[in-house]
C-alpha cells in the first residue's frame, strides 16, 4: 500500500492558471499546504497558494526549492518539460509522471498510444513533411483537419483542408512543424470521460460531459450527457484502459466524438482536471481537484456520484465586462471567477454552472443567464 499523504503536509503544483487554482482552493479546504510554480507574478493560483515560486518550469534552483518544500508534487498543465519532471521525481514524490505528460504532449504519440490500448483513433496519419501530404490524405480523406502535433489548445494551430494544395498552404502557414492529418468526422455529439486512478491501482470514474464548443473553445458541457448509455459507458471503459496502460496516478481526462454512424473515436487527452469537469465542482460528490488531491496523497478515490443535473458555460474575455445581476441572482447558478486580471478575447475567465432537476431546465436557465452576459451593455 502507497503511504497516504496526510492533511498538514504541502502539495506543490506546477502551472498556475485557473486549474492550479482550483487545485489550490481543494487541498486547502482539505488542509494541506501549497506551493505554485509559475513564471508569472499575477498568475491565478500563485496569487492564493502559501508560497509562489515565480520561475521558469525548467529553472533547476526553483525546481530544487519546489521539491524541497513539498512532500507530494502534480501539475496542471501538459507542457511543462518532461526533463522537470523527471528531475523532481528523483527527489520528491510526483504524480502524473514524466511519461504520461510527454505522450499527451503531442498528437502523433498519444493517438498511436491510446491505439495501442485498444482506443479507436479518428483515422489520422502523421505530417512531418509537405512530402507526407499525398499520402496522408489517401488515408484520412477529405475534408480533413492538419493540426499542429504539439502545444495546441483550444482549437489554435488547427486548420480544415479541402484539397492537396490547401494541406501544403496549411502546413507552412503552421510553420511546417510536425503535425497530423485528421479526417474531419461527422460529428453527433462530443463527450469526455474524466476518470482517475491511485498508486494502489485503484480507479473511479465521473459521470460523462456531452460537450459543446464554439470557435474550437468549449463552451458548455451537459451532464447527464445526451448520448446512448452505451456510448457513455464505453467512453469510461476505454479511459480507464488507457490509466490502466499508463499506469497512471492522478485525474486523466479522455475526450472522445460520437460521429453520426455511431463510432465513438478518441480525440486527445489531457493528463490534469479537464475544462469540462467543471461541473463536478457543484454536482458531485468529489470534485475533480479534490480528486486530484485524493491521487497524488495516495488516497482512495473520491465518491463520484452526480447529485445533480448540470451545465457548464465557459465565461470568455469576450464577455468583459458583464453584468453579473442576473448569474448572481439565479438560485440554481454557481459562479467560479479565475482571478484574472486581464480580459483579453477567448480567455477563460471563469465559468458557471447551472444546476437543476433535470437537464433540460439546466439548460434553459443557462442559455437565459448567458444571454444576459452577453447583452450589449450601454
Ligand atoms: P484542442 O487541443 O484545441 O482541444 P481538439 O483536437 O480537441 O484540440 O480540437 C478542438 C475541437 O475542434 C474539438 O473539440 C472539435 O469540436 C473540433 N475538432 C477537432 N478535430 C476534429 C475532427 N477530426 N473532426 C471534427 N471536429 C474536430
Ligand atoms: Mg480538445
Amino acid at each position: 500500500m502507497a503511504q497516504n499523504i496526510l492533511p498538514g503536509a504541502t502539495l506543490g503544483v506546477l502551472g498556475g492558471g485557473q486549474l492550479g487554482r482550483m487545485f489550490c482552493v481543494a487541498a486547502r479546504t482539505m488542509g494541506y499546504q501549497l506551493v505554485v510554480l509559475d513564471p508569472d507574478a499575477e498568475s491565478p493560483a500563485g496569487r492564493i497558494a502559501d508560497h509562489h515560486i515565480q520561475a521558469d518550469y525548467a529553472d533547476q534552483s526553483a525546481l530544487d526549492e519546489l521539491a524541497r518544500r513539498c512532500d507530494a508534487i502534480t501539475t496542471e498543465f501538459e507542457n511543462v518539460p518532461a526533463q522537470s519532471l523527471r528531475y523532481l521525481a528523483e527527489r520528491t514524490q510526483v504524480h502524473p509522471a514524466a511519461r504520461a505528460l510527454e505522450i499527451a504532449q503531442n498528437r502523433n504519440h498519444e493517438k498511436s498510444y491510446a491505439a495501442a490500448a485498444g482506443l479507436l483513433p479518428v483515422p489520422n496519419a502523421p505530417v512531418m513533411e509537405r512530402a507526407d501530404i499525398a499520402a496522408a490524405i489517401e488515408h484520412t480523406g477529405l475534408p480533413a483537419i492538419l493540426k499542429s502535433a504539439t502545444l495546441g489548445y483550444d482549437g489554435k494551430g488547427q486548420i480544415v483542408v479541402d484539397s492537396a494544395e490547401r494541406a501544403i498552404r496549411a502546413f507552412d502557414s503552421l510553420g511546417g512543424v510536425e503535425c497530423v492529418l485528421e479526417k474531419k468526422v461527422d460529428l453527433a455529439a462530443e463527450v469526455s470521460a474524466i476518470v482517475c486512478r491511485n498508486a494502489n491501482g485503484e480507479t473511479a470514474c465521473f459521470p460523462v460531459a456531452e460537450n459543446r464548443h464554439r470557435n474550437g473553445i468549449l463552451y458548455q458541457s451537459i451532464v447527464p450527457a445526451r448520448v446512448e448509455a452505451s456510448v457513455s459507458a464505453m467512453a469510461q471503459r476505454q479511459a480507464l484502459a488507457l490509466a490502466d496502460e499508463l499506469e497512471y496516478i492522478g485525474v486523466l481526462a479522455v475526450e472522445f466524438f460520437v460521429a453520426r454512424d455511431g463510432a465513438l473515436y478518441f480525440n486527445e487527452m489531457a493528463p490534469r482536471p479537464h475544462n469540462s469537469g467543471h461541473y463536478t465542482k457543484d454536482a458531485c460528490v468529489t470534485s475533480q481537484f479534490e480528486q486530484q488531491v485524493r491521487m497524488m496523497c495516495g488516497l482512495r478515490p473520491g465518491d463520484t456520484r452526480l447529485t445533480s443535473p448540470v451545465v457548464m458555460v465557459n465565461l470568455l474575455g469576450d464577455l468583459w465586462q458583464p453584468d453579473w445581476t442576473t448569474l448572481a441572482n439565479e438560485p440554481g447558478a454557481k459562479l467560479h471567477l479565475y482571478g484574472k486580471s486581464q480580459a483579453r478575447p477567448g480567455r477563460k475567465m471563469g465559468h458557471f454552472n447551472s444546476l437543476a432537476c433535470d437537464v433540460e431546465t439546466a439548460l434553459k436557465v443557462a442559455d437565459r443567464v448567458y444571454a444576459e452576459l452577453a447583452r450589449p451593455r450601454h
